[in-house]
C-alpha cells in the first residue's frame, strides 16, 4: 500500500470511528446540532445504477434506492417541508424538537418525476424543486449535460480522441475552465465538442414537462426559479439578469397558476448585485451551494445547503451510514467547510 493510500485509509478509520462514537453518544444527533437552525438538502438526478454508470457526472446522482435511504434518516431526525414552508417557520421563531430540513432538487430533470417522486410519495415528504425555464420549454438538456453526453458517447468509441478533445484533462476541470468563459464563448465551445464527438443524448434524458410540474404543485411540492438558461449570473449584464431572475418568475408563474416565492442560483454563484435583483423581483430567499446550516441570522438570500452525494455518505464498509450522515451535518467532522457542488 502507497504512502497516500495508507494516510487515505487511516483516515476513512479516524471518521468513521469518530462517526460511530458520536452517533452512539448522542452528540451528533441533529436534535441537537441542528436545534434552531434550518438545514436543506440538495439533490440532482434520481437514477437507477444502471444508468448512473453511464452518466458522466455520477456524483450527481442518487438512486430511488439511496433516495429512500435518506429520506428516511431525514424523517426520522427532522420536519421535513419545502424549502419555502421551513425557511418561513423558521422567521417565525418555531424551534420544533426535530429541527427543520427542507429537500432540495436542482435543474428540474424528468428523472426527479419518474424516479423521485415515487420515494417521495412513499415517504410523505414534499421537496422543493428548481425549474430552469428555458430548458424545461425545449426539453433541451443543460450546457453541461450536453458536454458530458458528447464525451461520454466519444469514449466509449475512441477514448484517446475524447480525452485529446478536452486537452487531456478531466471532464470536472474543463468544465470549471468553461465556467470561466463569456456566454457566448462557452456556447461556441460547447457546439464545438458535440460537432467533434457527435451529439449523445441517452434516451433516458429528459427535463419535466409543465404537465408533471404542475401535478408536483398541485400535490404539494414547491416549483421554484432556477432563471431561465442556468448562467453564471454575477457574469450577466443587468438586462440579462433582469430575464433570468424577473422573466423566469414571471414564466413559471403563468405556467403554474400558482406564486413563485423561491430562487436557486445556478452553479451557487451570486453577488451583492445578482441578490438585489432576487429580491426585488419577489422572491423570499435564494440558496446558495455554500456548504452548512442555517442558524437564523444567515441572510435569506444565502442560505446554505448540504450537497447529498451517495458516495460522502457511505462508511468504509461501503454502506449508507447514518452516523456518517449525522456527523456531516453536525459541524463535528474537520475540514468540513467551503463549497460543495
Ligand atoms: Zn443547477
Amino acid at each position: 500500500m502507497s504512502v497516500r493510500a495508507l494516510t487515505r485509509a487511516s483516515k476513512a478509520i479516524v471518521r468513521d470511528t469518530l462517526a460511530e462514537v458520536a452517533w452512539r453518544v448522542g452528540v451528533s444527533a441533529p436534535s441537537r446540532t441542528c436545534r434552531g437552525e434550518l438545514v436543506i438538502a440538495t439533490f440532482h438526478r434520481v437514477l437507477p445504477a444502471e444508468l448512473r454508470a453511464q452518466y458522466a457526472f455520477p456524483e450527481l446522482v442518487v438512486t430511488p434506492e439511496e433516495l429512500a435511504f435518506f429520506l428516511r434518516f431525514f424523517r426520522e431526525h427532522f420536519t421535513v417541508t419545502t424549502l419555502g414552508d421551513a425557511h418561513r417557520r423558521m422567521r417565525l421563531g418555531e424551534r420544533p424538537a426535530r429541527p427543520l430540513l427542507a429537500v432540495t432538487f436542482d435543474d428540474g430533470q424528468r428523472d426527479n418525476f419518474e424516479y423521485g417522486k415515487p420515494v417521495l410519495d412513499e415517504h410523505g415528504v414534499k421537496a422543493s424543486f428548481y425549474v430552469t425555464v428555458d430548458a424545461t420549454e425545449a426539453d433541451a438538456p443543460l450546457w453541461h449535460d450536453r458536454v458530458g453526453f458528447a464525451i461520454e458517447g466519444l469514449r466509449r468509441r475512441d477514448p484517446s480522441r475524447a480525452a485529446a478533445l478536452l486537452a487531456n484533462r478531466p471532464l470536472p476541470v474543463a468544465l470549471e475552465e468553461a465556467k470561466r468563459m463569456s456566454t457566448s464563448e462557452r456556447e461556441a465551445w460547447v457546439e464545438r465538442v458535440e460537432s467533434e464527438a457527435g451529439r449523445a443524448r441517452p434516451s433516458w434524458d429528459g427535463m419535466m414537462s409543465w404537465d408533471q410540474l404542475r401535478t408536483l404543485h398541485a400535490e404539494g411540492h414547491e416549483i421554484g426559479s432556477h432563471t431561465r438558461t442556468h448562467p453564471i449570473l454575477p457574469r450577466c449584464d443587468d438586462a440579462r439578469l433582469e430575464t433570468e431572475i424577473v422573466g423566469s418568475r414571471a414564466r413559471l408563474r403563468e405556467e403554474l397558476g400558482a406564486a413563485v416565492d423561491t430562487f436557486c442560483y445556478p452553479n451557487g454563484d451570486h453577488d451583492v448585485r445578482v441578490r438585489d435583483v432576487v429580491r426585488r423581483a419577489g422572491y423570499v430567499l435564494g440558496v446558495t451551494t455554500d456548504w452548512g446550516r442555517n442558524p437564523p441570522s444567515v441572510g435569506a438570500y444565502e442560505l446554505r445547503r448540504f450537497d447529498i452525494q451517495s458516495e460522502t455518505s457511505r462508511g468504509r464498509d461501503g454502506r449508507l451510514s447514518r452516523a456518517r450522515l449525522a456527523l456531516r451535518f453536525s459541524g463535528l467532522q474537520p475540514g468540513l467547510t467551503g463549497r460543495a457542488g
